[in-house]
């Protein structure tokens, strides 16, 4: 490969943010990021890595609106029931 051509391979991964692996380590996490059981260490890693990840930062966007729509969802079932 063109030598310039390596170095804007190496560039563009480092402004996304690193490899592969630390995208797969930051959606792992992201449940637990959103819930907020994260470790401080584990915290500090993922919020720079969503900085700097779109498809990570995407995932995380579309995992809230997940979350509060089941949210929603179990206070709309749990006053059903409660209405029983
Ligand atoms: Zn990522």
């Amino acid at each position: 490969m063109d030598p310039i051509l390596r170095l804007v391979e190496k560039m563009a991964v480092n402004s996304r943010g690193g490899t592969k692996m630390n995208c797969k380590k930051v959606t792992d996490s992201l449940l637990e990021y959103i819930d907020g059981s994260l470790d401080t260490q584990l915290l500090e890693v993922i919020e720079s890595h969503l900085a700097t990840c779109d498809s990570c930062s995407h995932r995380l966007k579309i995992l809230n609106v997940e979350t509060q729509m089941l949210k929603s969802y179990f206070r709309w079932s749990n006053s059903q029931a409660a209405n029983e």
